[in-house]
């Protein structure tokens, strides 16, 4: 299957909220009661049972006035995915359309997950002892559906299809635009498979990392100290397979009955 990525607008995005109550629906997770802490962003922040959030922000522009911000905050489906890399059951996994889904009956409740990902986006029930986040909808697409947050988007703020065209597509937004606009997404973490077409510099957007990568710790462990230590206990069983083939097996002494090496 072609790589497939979700491009999201923030220009088009009129805060109406319909992909995160569309996300709800299609995944069937249950509204929470929250309390309004002066904020039309609700709730406050990504949960268990919500896999999408609107966030809302207050800047000044040029002219000194008051504009909104309002950004789909949500999993990025990361290529090189920090959240894969450290996943010691195998839950989270890079699927063949090049997002990154989640196998719950898989997930131990560990939690490295949570603290690998330079995006900060799975959250941990305690209830159900797991992790939760957004799979881009993998059943739809894979039901040549598109995900129900694209779907549902009134303004067309959210499109998907694939990569490369999408990636095309946000270049020539960027160039309509103009200004501060930039695309965001598709030069870190190997590219990721949501991106964003951003009307703003990134390091004006809250909770967005301006250069975010796979932590260090992960690096170290997963791509050079693990390898190592795998070659390292292969080389343990190579050798004792070499000294079986050069000694043969241990044979017991006739004599004295304890064992000797085979031929000595
Ligand atoms: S954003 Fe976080 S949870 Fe999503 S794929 Fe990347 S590392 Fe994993
Ligand atoms: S459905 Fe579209 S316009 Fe409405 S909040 Fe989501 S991205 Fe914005």
């Amino acid at each position: 299957m072609a790589e497939y990525a979700k491009l999201i607008d923030v220009s088009k995005c009129t805060g109406c909220r319909g992909c995160q109550l569309a996300c709800k629906q299609w995944n069937s997770q249950p509204a929470k009661q929250t309390e309004n802490y002066g904020t039309y962003q609700n709730p406050p922040d990504l949960q268990a049972n919500t896999w999408t959030l609107i966030r809302f922000q207050e800047v000044e522009d040029k002219g000194g006035k008051v504009k909104w911000l309002f950004r789909k905050d949500g999993c990025m489906h990361c290529t090189d995915a920090a959240c894969v890399k450290v996943c010691p059951s195998g839950a989270l996994h890079t699927t063949e359309v090049g997002t990154v889904a989640l196998n719950r009956e898989l997930c131990i409740g560990c939690k490295e997950c949570v603290s690998a990902c330079p995006f900060n986006i799975p959250r941990y029930d305690r209830k159900t002892d797991k992790v939760y986040k957004c799979d881009l909808c993998l059943s739809r697409i894979k039901a040549d559906l598109i995900p129900a947050c694209a779907k549902a988007c009134p303004t067309g703020a959210i499109t998907f299809g694939e990569k490369d065209k999408m990636v095309k597509k946000a270049y020539a937004r960027v160039k309509e635009l103009g200004g501060d606009a930039s695309v965001y997404g598709d030069k870190f973490v190997g590219g990721t498979h949501v991106m964003y077409v951003l009307d703003e510099k990134p390091e004006v957007y809250e909770h967005l990392p301006k250069n975010p990568s796979v932590p260090l710790s992960v690096i170290l462990w997963k791509d050079i100290l693990k390898p190592l230590s795998l070659l390292a206990a292969g080389g343990v069983i190579a050798g004792s397979f070499l000294h079986y083939i050069i000694h043969g097996p241990k044979l017991p002494d006739e004599e004295s009955g304890q064992e000797t090496k085979g031929g000595e």
